[in-house]
């Protein structure tokens, strides 16, 4: 990138925020992906407006300059790291709420906006943005890039199920709308969606319409240990099918649950020979607007868990509850504390999970490793933490992984993305019609390659 370039980017957004040298933080070559090597920028800027991200984009594409969004780095794909000699767009200074409209349910956000404020913004109009990735500090403009999950999903959807409108930039500078306020919409190709997961490989989004629900009044927590991790994958369908309507369903297995406890000093009271004798948790919170319903779906959820084989049954004080599903949440800081080497999140039918977990057990033995997990059941996303120290060894573990899921009609990524991360397997595993076809639509938004090149599809 010439020097002509910088001045012209710092002529958009202002000398002030544009990094070059030692001004660029570490933090901007590198997001949370464990397989992925940090790789500075060569510059960062930091708009504040649609119009100053429509002004660098035009820069960068009559310069053929790679340009990387960047929202909070949070993910673990490796797609927020940038192109040699590129340019990362950082959303960190558009982070205003910039609506919540109460009688259409909606919130209007910039995409620098944090999952934690907006949930205090939300909170005081007794509303909820109902999408709870583990990380509350992700910001909105990564959850619609990555479509991101969580916890919640199983009972609200993903992202994807949530954003009724972008306006978002194009790598030659227009500014696009797309939806709005609307419950719904049937006029052309859904470009919301096409954007949503597209892993800042399509076009910058600048703002988003969001779907907002009722907060919930009421909630009870219950922790089901079972003997075997097949007992727990065979309940996880029937629970979802039982009426109970989960908020969250997560399976555990027992060494991350004794793993994430004690790193958060948890003590949940089980006694040691539950303990000894478990070799999986279903983790179940139940969530309505009237107390006497959320009591009616413990009990019956209660007595459907003990049919269905649990060990024993724990209804989880408010507190204990809060720290559990923390303790989950940061599972990924433990996994890597302990010396993980990937973490991936595959997504098969629910109904499939134990056939999953069985072939993933088998294959990782087969190739001398151990993965451990646990993730949210009730989506079918199984999150396992892979370890391995031989990079060859893995990069085949993890193939036989994403092989087996996809047999069983599943996918390689339920919530993560494919970044650059699994790109690798995702160009082998994938038809190659609709994987050229993803390289059309890629062209007809960003003809130059400007936007995230090497990420999802080749540079
Ligand atoms: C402890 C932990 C737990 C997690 N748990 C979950 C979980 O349960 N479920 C889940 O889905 N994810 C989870 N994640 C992953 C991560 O939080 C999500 O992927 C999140 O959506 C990333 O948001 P971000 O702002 O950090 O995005 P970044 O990491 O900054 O970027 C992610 C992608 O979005 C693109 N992007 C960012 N902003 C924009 C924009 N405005 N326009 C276009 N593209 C943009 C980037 O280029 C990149 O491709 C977890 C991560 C951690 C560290």
């Amino acid at each position: 990138m010439s020097n002509d370039v910088i001045a012209a980017l710092g002529e958009v957004v202002g000398q002030d925020q544009i990094l070059t040298g030692d001004r660029i933080g570490e933090d901007y070559g590198h997001d949370e992906a464990l397989s992925q090597l940090p790789r500075p920028p060569l510059a960062v800027v930091r708009p504040t407006s649609s119009a100053e991200v429509s002004g660098v984009l035009r820069v960068a594409s009559a310069h053929g300059v790679p340009v990387t969004a960047r929202g909070s780095g949070s993910g673990l794909s490796g797609a927020a790291i940038p192109e040699p000699g590129g340019v990362v767009v950082s959303f960190e200074r558009m982070n205003r709420v910039l609506e919540i409209d109460v009688e259409n349910h909606v919130a209007v956000v910039q995409p620098g906006v944090t999952l934690l404020e907006l949930e205090e913004a939300t909170a005081e109009h007794g509303l909820a943005y109902p999408v709870y990735p583990g990380e509350l500090s992700s910001s909105l403009g990564g959850n619609v890039a990555t479509n991101a999950g969580g916890m919640r999903a199983v009972r609200y959807g993903v992202t994807r199920s949530q954003v009724l409108g972008l306006e978002a930039v194009l790598a030659t500078g227009e500014v696009i709308r797309t939806g709005g306020k609307l419950a719904k919409a049937s006029t052309g190709y859904d470009l919301t969606q096409l954007i949503i997961g597209s892993e800042g490989t399509l076009a910058l989004v600048t703002e988003a319409t969001l779907r907002l629900y009722p907060r919930a009044a009421h909630q009870a927590t219950v922790l089901a240990p079972f003997r075997t991790v097949d007992e727990v994958a065979h309940a996880v369908p029937k629970v979802v099918t039982s009426g109970v309507g989960p908020l969250i369903l997560e399976y555990i297995d027992a060494l991350t649950m004794a793993a994430i406890t004690h790193a958060q000093q948890l003590d949940l009271g089980i006694p040691a020979e539950i303990r000894e004798s478990a070799q999986a948790y279903l983790l179940v919170m139940l969530e309505d607007q009237h107390q006497d319903r959320v009591e009616q779906d413990t009990q019956q959820l209660g007595e459907l868990l003990t049919e269905l084989g649990a060990v024993d049954l724990y209804v989880l004080p408010g507190h204990s509850a809060r720290r559990l599903v923390e303790a989950r949440e940061k599972a990924f800081w433990t996994a890597k504390a302990v010396g993980a080497n990937d973490i991936i999140d595959v997504v098969v039918p629910r109904a499939s999970i134990p056939e999953f977990l069985r072939l993933s057990t088998e294959i990782a033995q087969r190739h001398g490793s151990t993965v451990l997990g646990c993730g949210h059941a009730g989506d079918g996303n199984v999150h396992l933490s892979v370890f391995q120290p031989d990079d060859e060894v893995r990069s085949v573990l993890l193939r036989e992984l994403f092989e087996a899921s996809m047999k069983l009609g599943g996918l390689i990524s339920g919530e993560h993305g494919i970044g650059r991360s699994k790109k690798r397997y995702f160009l082998e595993l994938t038809d190659p019609t609709t994987i050229e076809l993803m390289r059309r639509v890629k062209r007809a938004f960003d003809p130059e390659g400007i936007l995230n090149p090497g990420v999802l599809l080749e540079a």
